[in-house]
């Protein structure tokens, strides 16, 4: 192609914001699995892809150098509030989060609430480190700023982008220890693809989401505390009294089936509901409706139901709506709407 001067103006300006992860690890190999994440300077990652700058004008900026498993509310805050800046002042066309894979989905989501803008938002990570043989950080993160500059981008809230697929931030799952192929969306599948920045969208998120979600953390500077308890055979209630003792304001209970705990563990999450915290019934299963009033009743237990959310992300949820409100009908609109 030839580049003109208004070819090389009208280049988009993308952000690269880079939290760490995988795809900023660095090993003892290429042929090591151990190595240690977010290492890697965002320089550094950017310099692995020279290409990107030939479709956009990039910008880096190191928001935090963590393990995602180390991701925490105060980060997410940083992220959020720096992101809503960058798109809203038109400093950026798109932004492009570097992040581990841990917490991904999980991250994914709290921006896909709370970033108040319809300028695309691509998150991207690796699941082998960058000194490793075949690493998939540098084609993964050329396609994601290449879904960061397509038009097509707008409007779907965020995404994640792994392995040549556009997930939407609402459905997408972790689901493999090791496997490039881990993400998924067990309920929807992908909502496009990306082959050798060739962007391609098939279906769009239709749950609230960015400029028209319910949420906004202009001023919340904590977030309130919310537990996951996942259920077993032959469970017992202790997890729960000691969430509940230790201040606890919302409990995910991770059920078994379409969300059904033990015996003791219902009869506990039935006082914490009496108590006034909010009881979220989910399932440990992964895929599915978590069906109100199904084995439980929630109406007479004071139960909100999660809709299809898995766990970890019925907990972000929660987290916002508890910013909002504490009326159980009100968060159980909130569950079917985002
Ligand atoms: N533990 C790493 C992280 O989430 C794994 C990864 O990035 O793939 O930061």
């Amino acid at each position: 192609m030839l580049i003109t001067a208004t070819t090389a103006l009208a280049k988009p300006t993308i952000y690269i914001l880079a939290t760490g992860g995988t795809i900023a690890g660095s090993g003892s190999g290429e042929l090591s699995s151990s190595y240690t994440s977010g290492v890697v300077t965002v320089d550094k990652l950017l310099a692995a892809v020279p290409q990107i700058n030939e479709i956009a004008t990039i910008k880096g900026e190191q928001i935090s150098q963590i393990g995602s498993q180390e991701m925490n509310n105060e980060v997410w805050l940083k992220l959020a509030k720096r992101t809503n800046e960058l798109l809203n002042s038109g400093k950026a066309d798109g932004v492009v989060i570097t992040h581990g894979t841990d917490t991904m989905e999980e991250t994914a989501y709290f921006l896909d609430l709370v970033v108040k803008s319809d300028k695309p938002i691509v998150m991207v990570g690796a699941m082998r480190n960058s000194a490793s043989m075949s690493a998939d950080g540098p084609l993964n993160l050329f396609n994601a700023v290449n879904v960061a500059i397509s038009k097509d981008a707008v409007g779907k809230g965020v995404m994640v982008t792994m392995n040549d697929e556009i997930h939407a931030a609402r459905e997408v799952t972790k689901t493999h220890t090791t496997g490039v192929d881990t993400f998924k969306s067990p309920n929807t599948g992908k909502i496009g693809s990306v082959f050798y920045g060739n962007v391609k969208f098939y279906m769009s998120p239709t749950r609230k989401h960015t400029i028209n979600s319910d949420f906004d953390i202009t001023k919340i500077t904590e977030l309130p505390r919310v537990d996951i308890i996942y259920s077993h055979a032959n469970d017992n209630a202790d997890f729960v009294e000691i969430a509940l003792k230790n201040g606890t304001k919302g409990i995910i209970s991770a059920g078994m089936g379409n969300g059904n705990p033990y015996p003791s563990v219902l009869n506990a999450l039935q006082n914490g509901a009496k108590s006034g915290i909010i009881i979220v019934r989910d399932s440990r299963v992964g895929a599915g409706e978590t069906t109100r009033n199904g084995e439980v009743n929630d109406d007479e237990m004071g139960f909100v139901a999660s809709d299809n959310l898995n766990a970890q992300k019925a907990r972000v949820l929660l987290m916002l709506a508890l910013t909002k409100t504490n009326d159980r009908a009100k968060i159980q609109e909130i569950f079917y709407t985002h």
